[in-house]
């Protein structure tokens, strides 16, 4: 029976990606190297949108940001914060739980310099929006990065100019939700200071008091 949230794990919408992912399953054989699938409840408050798999990260492990430096930073966040219960090593087989938070990619497949294109980011919208669908108690969106925060907003059928993207944006949705944006939490981003981890604990502490205290 085909799956009803997501790509097949051949899925050749986007021909540059699928030429990209055989190209790294030669060269990698034992790693995951498919499309990425959401990680998380379904019936979780926060719906974080994610860029991509990382080369090393998702597409070697499986699981959204697991395995890079990227999801060192936001998955010590989540355990700080009470999103996450367990232990993160780093690995799929870690039983790390998700309560208060679902990840979601925008694009599942790795893609070139983790940089998508314009039609494979709208390639792979349907498959955020039917797992978003799937999510019924969703009070924030957490948007990472601006590729995230934008595909989201298509998604959503929002106007960018009414929500532009920056570190810390907070818009209320007329459904009741909220999106919260923040700059993404790669490698790049910390090193060069553009998003400290304070920040980034704020940001979590903000939305922490929404979804307690709505
Ligand atoms: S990025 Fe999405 S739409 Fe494109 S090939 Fe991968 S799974 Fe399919």
């Amino acid at each position: 029976m085909s799956d009803p949230i997501n790509p097949p794990q051949d899925c050749q919408l986007c021909p540059r990606l699928a030429d990209f992912r055989r190209q790294q399953q030669d060269k990698y054989p034992d790693w995951y190297n498919a499309p990425v699938h959401g990680f998380g409840a379904l019936d979780a408050a926060v719906a974080i949108v994610g860029l991509a798999p990382g080369l090393k990260g998702a597409n070697r492990t499986g699981r959204p940001f697991t395995g890079d430096f990227a999801g060192d930073l936001l998955f010590k966040m989540m355990l700080k914060h009470g999103w996450a219960r367990g232990e993160y090593r780093a690995r799929t087989d870690d039983g790390l739980v998700l309560d208060k938070a679902r990840i979601i990619n925008a694009v599942r497949c790795l893609p070139p310099q983790n940089k998508p294109n314009p039609d494979e980011i709208k390639n792979c919208r349907p498959f955020l929006a039917r797992d978003l669908t799937q999510m019924k108690n969703i009070k924030v969106y957490f948007t990472l990065g601006q590729i995230a925060h934008h595909t989201l907003l298509d998604m959503l059928g929002l106007k960018r100019r009414d929500y532009p993207f920056r570190h810390h944006g907070e818009w209320q949705l007329d459904q009741g939700q909220m999106i919260i944006s923040s700059y993404h939490c790669s490698r790049y981003n910390t090193q060069t200071g553009r998003l400290t981890e304070d920040m980034f604990d704020q940001i979590f502490c903000r939305i922490n008091a929404i979804i307690d205290h709505p």
